[in-house]
């Protein structure tokens, strides 16, 4: 697949990109339940390869680039890429999880930042202004507009906080492929980047640093990490661009 061509997908693959959406959304539920204090995030990435396969999907993220894992679960100053091990999540900790289902020739894409026992207020506003600004993003997913549309109004709501927004990785087209064209920033100005039309499948993500923007990636050339050691958090769905409001494909649990 070419990697600047932007895939419109008709009605029939639409329908499967539902199906790969919704056991997504399903396996990020299960990872939202099981974060608490003394689980590890190898239990986390277990079940949910499990539920996963059970659901008749494969993980998307199992062996992509070399990843070990079925979900990228990243603790605290962790950003994304964090790779499940015998860590155990703490009173305190926030856990983001990450993951993909690929299931009938498509892909879902989503990610949650999770409260692991009673967290700090801090934390709670941190992961709710996160989630927040992907709908704020949300609302220029819209025939018309462009893309970084999109990008600016999740820079805007959460700068707004005083936060900061993640510059190396960014939301992506999502499709046949995990990873496809156009790349969705979590910043910029408005008005750039290609025109929205219908039939678009995006993963619109931001990750949101509570410190300084700057990342660096850890030694197990996986785990990305905030340079000043802030706690960090993710939101993502896999979302279509329709004639009027746009669609979320892998649908959160408490919408
Ligand atoms: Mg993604």
């Amino acid at each position: 697949m070419s990697d600047n061509i932007i895939v419109i997908k008709g009605p029939r693959e639409l329908e499967l990109m539902r199906a790969s959406g919704k056991v997504t959304a399903a396996a990020r539920s299960l990872g939202r339940e099981m974060t608490a204090p003394g689980v590890t995030t190898r239990d986390i990435d277990r079940e949910i390869r499990r539920f996963i396969k059970k659901s008749g999907a494969e993980p998307s993220f199992l062996g992509y680039g070399g990843f070990p894992c079925s979900a990228c679960v990243s603790l605290n100053d962790e950003v994304i890429h964090g790779v499940p091990g015998r860590r155990r999540v703490r009173e305190g900790d926030i856990v983001s999880i990450d993951v993909g289902a690929f299931m009938n020739g498509f892909h879902g894409d989503c990610a949650g930042t999770f409260p692991a026992g009673g967290i700090s207020e801090e934390a709670k506003r941190l992961i709710a202004v996160t989630r927040q600004s992907f709908f704020a993003g949300l609302k220029f997913a819209r025939e018309g507009y462009r893309v970084s549309d999109i990008s600016h109004a999740i820079q805007d709501y959460v700068e707004g906080f005083g936060y900061s927004l993640v510059r190396e990785y960014v939301g992506h087209g999502v499709g046949k492929a995990l990873h496809e064209a156009p790349e969705v920033p979590n910043f910029g100005k408005p008005g750039h980047g290609p025109r929205l039309v219908r039939g678009m499948t995006l993963a619109i993500e931001p990750m949101v640093n509570m410190g300084g923007a700057a990342v660096r990636v850890l030694d197990n050339d996986w785990t990305v990490v905030t340079v000043d050691g802030s706690l960090s958090a993710h939101y993502e769905n896999t979302i279509l661009i329709t004639d009027g409001e746009p669609e979320i494909l892998t649908v959160p649990e408490d919408l």
